[in-house]
């Protein structure tokens, strides 16, 4: 994992941490076409643990 700079991109109104531009495309792309919710079922993003 690289740590020069930490990506962050506005996901569901929350600020959602990427390891790169190419999921941070993703992530904009899914919100663009609406797609946010069959990503969610897919993925199952975990919104309930962020370790700082
Ligand atoms: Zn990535």
């Amino acid at each position: 994992m690289r740590k020069d700079g930490a990506l962050m991109v506005t996901f569901q109104q929350t600020q959602q941490p990427v390891c790169c531009h190419g999921c941070l495309a993703v992530l904009n792309t899914i919100q663009s076409n609406g797609l946010v919710e069959q990503y969610l079922q897919s993925k199952q993003i975990n919104e309930s643990s962020s370790p700082r």
